[in-house]
């Protein structure tokens, strides 16, 4: 027999992931603000061969397991991933995103559905025109809608003819036929049916005023997904909102985002960037909320180990190791 010092706790589950988006590890220079990194993005993207991109993957799920994470919710703007899904033990739910001002991708994301565990979302408020906004949160789906939100201050600033989306829609001629509503918060309120599961993504400049008109509309659970190191990585910011999603006792849910922006796909390095929160809190979110929110029912146990015992915290040395 052995004695392992350290905790016992269910699995893992990342919250918010583009697994296909593995291949840009280290492509991207970090906290160069969120224009470069679309930009970047965009001039990377190109340089790699399907095999690349297959390897890249099949690493990246391969540690995650290894880690102890059983679910992951994970964004897909195309099929690269799905066979990797396939024969990983690791329960994926892809979420097809759908975006496109000028022309929409909503027929190609529909072509996604035949993979299993797959659902339509709309990539985010700012980049999405109403009527697929309107028809993908209206179809007929158990599956939570998983939304990326207030990222930046930019979202915001584009309902009210500001910032930097709004200067960049108008110079490359862009128009969105949705400005109409007076902040991203109340479009969600307006489309996402009230009795549907839905996941925020990201929520780094969230508002209380944003929270009352959500949650004020919601009879189904609504989580609040954050990926701080993302955050951090793209635009050097930390997060700002947790508090305000805690004092509001709303459910909070982990995701890595993908490794374009972001050093590894580690939930547990991910709780790290929380100073602060207890850890049974911590450990709350990363597992119940997020098997709640993606609808798992089989979770592992792993064993996290290098704890602060004393005062159940996390340490820089902390790191999980599936058991089960
Ligand atoms: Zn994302």
């Amino acid at each position: 027999m052995e004695f392992f010092p350290g905790l016992l706790c269910r699995g893992l589950v990342n919250a918010h992931c583009h697994v296909e988006l593995s291949y840009l590890l280290n492509a991207i220079e970090p906290e160069g603000g969120y224009a470069n990194f679309a930009a970047a993005m965009a001039a990377k993207r190109d340089n790699y061969t399907p095999e690349q991109r297959i390897e890249a993957m099949k690493r990246a799920d391969r540690s995650m397991w290894e880690e102890g994470i059983d679910a992951v919710g994970d964004i897909v703007n195309d099929n690269t991933s799905f066979p990797v899904k396939e024969y990983s033990p690791i329960e994926y739910h892809s979420f097809a995103e759908v975006f496109g001002l000028r022309q929409s991708n909503i027929a190609r994301c529909r072509e996604m559905l035949h993979a299993p565990h797959t659902s339509l979302t709309p990539h985010s408020t700012y980049s999405i025109q109403e009527q697929d906004m309107r028809s993908v949160c209206a179809e007929p789906s158990p599956s939570p809608l998983s939304i990326h939100f207030m990222e930046s201050p930019d979202e915001a600033l584009l309902y009210i003819g500001k910032g930097r989306l709004y200067e960049w829609y108008a110079s490359v001629g862009f128009s969105c036929d949705f400005l109409h509503y007076p902040s991203p918060a109340h479009r969600i309120a307006a489309n996402v049916p009230k009795n549907r599961p839905l996941m925020l993504v990201h929520n780094c400049y969230v508002t209380q005023q944003d929270i009352d008109i959500i949650m004020e509309h919601r009879t189904a659970p609504t989580y609040w997904v954050l990926c701080p190191r993302s955050n951090k990585y793209i635009s050097g910011i930390e997060p700002q909102s947790v508090e305000l999603l805690r004092k509001n006792r709303l459910q909070i849910c982990v995701g890595t985002d993908s490794l374009a922006s972001n050093t590894s796909l580690s939930i547990i390095e991910e709780l790290k960037a929380f100073q602060g929160v207890p850890l049974d809190e911590l450990l709350l979110w990363a597992t119940t909320n997020g098997a709640e929110a993606l609808g798992i029912k089989h979770q592992g146990w792993i064993h996290i180990s290098g704890i602060d015992h004393e005062n159940l915290r996390l340490t820089p040395q902390s790191k999980a190791h599936r058991i089960l």
